[in-house]
């Protein structure tokens, strides 16, 4: 007899990462491979990230700290909410997965933009929901569109601010007026995994003061972009004191690590690297900016460490051609490709590459 599998698993695929690096170098024969595809920071992360794992190395039969005590104070400091209004997970990935499990039930709606992160429509297939895409407008996400496509049996909204892949950001006004209008029954996941890196004044700098006013409201962090930690799968969600408590019911017990944990805090004790990094990346913006506006390419302005560009050709085409020549990037649709911003030097060996190519 045949293994049954839960009906939505038809409906499922699994996640196809890039190829890694390494695996680049062999197929390819290159030395050199530069990888511009996950919008990793190429700085890499603070060096008092790295000082805190090798102290932690030494402890590795003990358990984790279930609560994350320590992580949550310094998130608590550094945000001005309560320890138990936060809750740290294995990546932001992690929680989208235990937002699913706590809020969709069969059949429930969930709005949520295309082109966005593609977690979103996963987790929420995952658990029966159905997905109700609102597309892009000029590649930024059209909010009243959103608005227009609650209804009753809507349970929750997904928001990626800036957005992945395309960079682009709505204001604050725009956040402000739709959280008035969404009923307070509905929940609002604001993922916010690139707002180091926004350089907009009218970016909803508001989103945490928020939570006071909206239940309703579950902000999303991670540790994998600005602070360079995406190896030790560490995120942070921040909401009210019932909806925390509600998913601590069905999260796993130990989901942080131990060396997540330690090296999260650590991060968030250098301020200096963030700046740095910031820095780094608005430079490589204009940087790639320029390079895109000489070469006469249509690009999305982007508030993040990525740039989503129109190089075209046929997106998957010009990944392949830049992955043999040792630089790896994400055809997303079409003739647009996602490129995440390098080092300077990284920078100009991808459009080096690209004019190649092109
Ligand atoms: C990278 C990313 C995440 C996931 O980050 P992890 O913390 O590494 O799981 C979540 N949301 C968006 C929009 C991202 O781009």
């Amino acid at each position: 007899m045949a293994i049954q599998f839960r009906e939505e698993l038809k409906e499922l695929s699994a996640y196809k990462p890039g190829k890694p690096i390494e695996d680049v170098k062999r197929e390819y024969g290159l030395n050199e491979v530069i990888k511009l595809a996950s919008n990793e920071n190429p700085l890499g992360c603070s060096p008092k990230a790295t000082e805190a794992i090798k102290k932690a190395a030494d402890n590795l039969a003990i358990y984790p700290d279930g609560n994350c005590t320590l992580l949550k104070e310094a998130l608590a400091n550094k945000t001005g909410l309560k320890p138990s209004q936060i809750l740290p997970s294995s990546g932001s990935d992690e929680m989208l997965d235990q937002l699913a499990k706590t809020f969709v039930n069969p059949g429930d709606e969930a709005i949520m933009a295309d082109i966005t992160f593609s977690r979103y429509i996963a987790t929420t297939k995952m658990m029966g929901g159905k997905p109700v895409i609102v597309p892009l407008k000029e590649w930024t996400y059209d909010i009243d569109g959103m608005l227009e496509a609650i209804t009753d049996k809507t349970r929750l909204i997904w928001l990626c601010n800036p957005n992945n892949p395309t960079g682009t950001m709505f204001t604050e006004d725009k956040l402000n007026d739709f959280l008035a209008k969404v009923p307070k029954n509905i929940i609002v996941v604001y993922d916010e995994a690139y707002n180091e890196y926004v350089t907009r004044d009218d970016f909803p700098k508001n989103s945490l003061d928020l939570l006071n006013d909206y239940s309703n409201l579950i902000v999303l962090r991670t540790f994998s972009k600005i602070y360079g930690l995406a190896a030790l799968r560490v995120g942070y969600t921040m909401a009210s004191e019932e909806i925390i408590s509600n998913i601590n019911k069905i999260r796993g017990p130990f989901n942080v690590n131990t060396l997540a944990q330690v090296a999260a805090v650590a991060a968030l004790g250098d301020d200096d690297f963030i700046k740095k990094s910031y820095e780094v990346n608005k430079e490589g913006k204009n940087f790639l900016y320029k390079a895109f506006d000489e070469m006469g390419l249509e690009y999305a302005p982007s508030e993040t460490n990525h740039i989503f560009v129109n190089v075209e050709k046929d997106a998957n085409e010009i990944f392949v051609n830049l992955q043999k020549k040792g630089m790896i990037i994400r055809p997303i649709t079409g003739t647009w490709i996602r490129v995440s911003i390098g080092t300077a030097e990284q920078n100009k060996k991808f459009i080096d590459l690209l004019k190649e190519v092109l």
